[in-house]
Parts: C-alpha cells; sequence; structure tokens
C-alpha cells in the first residue's frame, strides 16, 4: 500500500516518527511520499527518506511560502538530491535513469539497502501551486513561483505535486500551458467538481485522494472518486491533517491510508485489495517508483 503524500516532515511527529512509520509498516505499507513545503521541509524530507528505505520525498515551495522562494536555492537542492557527485545537468540525468534501474531490482523482494544507499529518493517536485485562500494579495508573485518550480520539474525530468485552494481558474490556466506533463503531475488532496476533474484527466494530469473523502458532506469529492478511471488516481493522507473517519479531528498518520482506500473501494463497489492493487500501480509508475 503506497501513501502518495505525507508530511513525515512535520514538527507534530517529531516526537513518535519512528513509531508513525513502524505503524503504517503494520497497517501493510510499502512505500511513502515525504513531501516538502518550503526549503527547510525538502531538507528534513530527504533526510528522512535517506534513513528509512520505504520513505521517498519531494522538494518544493508551497504557495502560502513564496517568500522562502530562490530559485538558484531550490535549483542547488534538487541538484544535490539528484547526484552529491556529480553536478553537471547531463550527469544528474544518468543517474536519475540508474536510479529507476535499481529501484527495479530492489523492489523485487523488498528494499535492498546497498542499493537504495546510492540512489536519489527525490521522486517529485512538490507541493507547488496556488493558494487564494491564504493569500489573495501576491497572486502574480505565487503564479510566478508555481510556473518555476514546474520548469524545474520539467528541466530535472520530475513529476510535480499540485496544491490548489480556492485558485482552480488560475491553476487550470497554468497547467493548461504545460500540458502535457511528460513526467507527470498530480493535483492532490482533490476537492474540486468532478468536471474539473474530468478537466485535468483530459491534460494527462491525475487525483489524489485524502481523508477528506470520508467526510459525510464531501458529496462532490465521494462522486468524483466513484466516477473517475481507476488509472487517473491515487491515494494520499497529508498527514498530519485531514484525519478521515473514524480519526477526524485527531492528528493525522501515514498508516490511516487504509481508511481512504476501504472508502473509495466502497464507494466504487470493489475490493479493498483490488483498489490497493490498482492505485498502487498507479503511483509507482507516476513517482518511477519500479
Ligand atoms: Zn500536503
Amino acid at each position: 500500500m503506497i501513501n502518495s503524500h505525507c508530511h513525515l516532515n512535520d514538527a507534530q511527529f517529531d516526537n513518535d516518527r519512528e513509531q508513525v512509520i513502524n505503524n503504517f509498516l503494520r497497517a501493510g505499507g510499502d512505500a511513502a511520499i515525504c513531501v516538502a513545503w518550503d526549503i527547510e521541509s525538502s531538507k528534513k524530507a530527504q533526510q528522512i527518506a535517506e534513513t528509512h528505505n520505504e520513505i521517498y520525498y519531494s522538494i518544493g515551495v508551497h504557495p502560502d511560502n513564496v517568500e522562502d522562494f530562490n530559485e538558484k536555492e531550490l535549483e542547488n537542492l534538487i541538484i544535490s538530491s539528484l547526484n552529491n557527485k556529480e553536478k553537471s545537468h547531463q550527469n544528474v540525468i544518468a543517474k536519475r535513469s540508474y536510479h529507476k534501474n535499481a529501484v527495479a531490482i530492489s523492489t523485487k523482494n523488498g528494499f535492498n539497502s546497498e542499493q537504495s544507499a546510492e540512489i536519489s529518493k527525490l521522486v517529485a517536485i512538490g507541493e507547488i501551486g496556488l493558494d487564494y485562500f491564504h493569500n489573495k494579495e501576491n497572486k502574480a508573485e505565487q503564479k510566478r513561483v508555481f510556473i518555476k518550480q514546474i520548469e524545474l520539474a520539467n528541466k530535472y525530468q520530475l513529476p510535480i505535486i499540485i496544491h490548489c485552494r480556492e485558485a482552480y481558474g488560475d491553476t487550470l490556466e497554468i497547467l493548461k500551458q504545460f500540458a502535457p506533463f511528460k513526467f507527470g503531475a498530480v493535483m492532490h488532496c482533490y476537492s474540486g467538481s468532478l468536471e474539473y476533474a474530468n478537466e485535468l484527466i483530459k491534460l494527462g494530469i491525475k487525483i489524489s485522494f485524502t481523508g477528506t473523502v470520508t467526510y459525510k458532506n464531501a458529496v462532490n469529492v465521494k462522486e468524483v472518486a466513484k466516477t473517475i478511471p481507476l488509472n487517473s488516481f491515487f491515494l494520499e493522507t497529508d498527514c498530519p491533517y485531514l484525519a478521515p473517519v473514524p480519526h477526524r479531528g485527531k492528528r493525522n498518520e501515514p498508516a490511516y491510508v487504509k481508511y481512504v482506500a476501504e472508502c473509495i473501494a466502497a464507494l466504487r463497489n470493489m475490493s479493498v485489495t483490488d483498489l490497493i492493487s490498482a492505485t498502487d500501480q498507479n503511483a509507482i509508475k507516476f513517482f518511477n517508483l519500479k
């Protein structure tokens, strides 16, 4: 079971991070993507991923933190993450191709620490996007930072993880400029309409669902999760936020992705095993985990 978006790098996990990761593994977790929101959390995500076989990570600046964005600093972090020794762009790309092969071998029978020590576990740029709920005053700056990070993702052949809150029109406009996303794009914590989801899917963009799908009043999200093609989405928790029922209101953790799976499987009238197997395949392909 893959959790495509958690914030294990959040301070809320500082006291019991090992326990929380163990809970995930015991619940049937195979891999989780630790997602960043600024420079500090990018470095922390890297450190967590480099010390845990099952954890991969992203680097990026969330629209709430645009003042933290420095293109050169972020690019340097990406380069050093992809390859500590070889600095040139070409070498980074070559190393990344090697990474794919190495992971394919190591995932066959669990993860091989010897191989994973040599590969980069940076698998995406994110979370990036637009958030007009928290700040409507700096729209132009948010767009600039979003676009710069999409360009960086393309340059280093990485998929993007998109955050969008109350900025659907502007987000879609930017995404249309860059589609099709050769290296992948996912709209995380989906909370829009079915119509909007279909627009994204037409552009080749994936959808990921959090625990919000389990909430009683989440009529639209339930409809989307029930309707869109099985190959177009995957699962996440966005923990420590948005804990699914039956833990709603408490701290969320990666293991709770199983409640997201159970809810969507029931909506789609299929077994939880089949749902997880399909969404795992989608996530593995998307993040190049195999
Ligand atoms: Zn998030």
